[in-house]
């Protein structure tokens, strides 16, 4: 893993499609996670606020997530216990409208594969958004069905989620099932895991 995560640190791939974009940034690979994990979080993409924390959900989104999932900031950040890994390790940039842009697939194509064939302990995947609801479940349908349909999903030890950005917030108010019902079954498997000894 440690070969392959420095290749991955000097990835410039994207450089040229994100000095393009107004923040005219460079590439920032933002991973976390340890070969032991149990737990992976499949987002999208950092966030500018991450780019320049480079630790993942170092945001408004990140206390959402937290929340749902039941776990400190100590727990949520412990690698041996969570991965966290995006469909894009590095922030994509913004669009005309000043919304973060969607994950540039080349990413996941050239790296995720190889970066979850170390993981060999994985027991639950929260695949979180479009581009890692369509890796992980090869579900196309839009994002809100597959996260009404979670229960299917968790039979393949996955539970999809809608981004827990706050633009979300009328579809979860919208929702009430989704904290009724999707998030007591999210906390309770995510707290076994946490506290299976290693
Ligand atoms: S997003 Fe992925 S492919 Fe693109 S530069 Fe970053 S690490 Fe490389």
């Amino acid at each position: 893993m440690d070969a392959l995560e420095a290749k991955i640190a000097t990835c410039r791939i994207c450089a040229p499609r994100f000095a393009a974009t107004a923040s005219a940034h460079s590439p920032r690979p933002v991973l976390w996670h340890g070969v032991q994990a149990r737990i992976l979080i499949a987002g999208q993409a950092p966030g500018m606020r991450v780019h320049l924390s480079g630790r993942p959900f170092t945001d408004r989104s990140g206390d959402r997530l937290r929340d749902w999932l039941g776990l400190s900031q100590a727990e949520f950040y412990d690698r041996h216990r969570v991965a966290i890994l995006p469909m894009a390790f590095c922030f994509p940039g913004y669009d005309a409208k000043g919304a973060d842009m969607p994950p540039p697939p080349v990413c996941a194509q050239t790296w995720r594969a190889r970066v979850l064939a170390e993981h060999r302990d994985l027991a639950l995947t929260l695949a979180i958004g479009g581009a890692a609801i369509r890796w992980h479940l090869n579900d196309r349908r839009p994002v809100a069905q597959v996260v009404a349909d979670w229960r299917t999903a968790l039979e393949r030890r996955i539970i999809p989620l809608p981004h827990p950005s706050w633009r979300n917030t009328g579809w979860l108010k919208r929702h009430p099932w989704f904290a009724a019902e999707l998030l007591p079954e999210l906390r309770l498997r995510v707290r076994a895991l946490m506290e299976m000894p290693g």
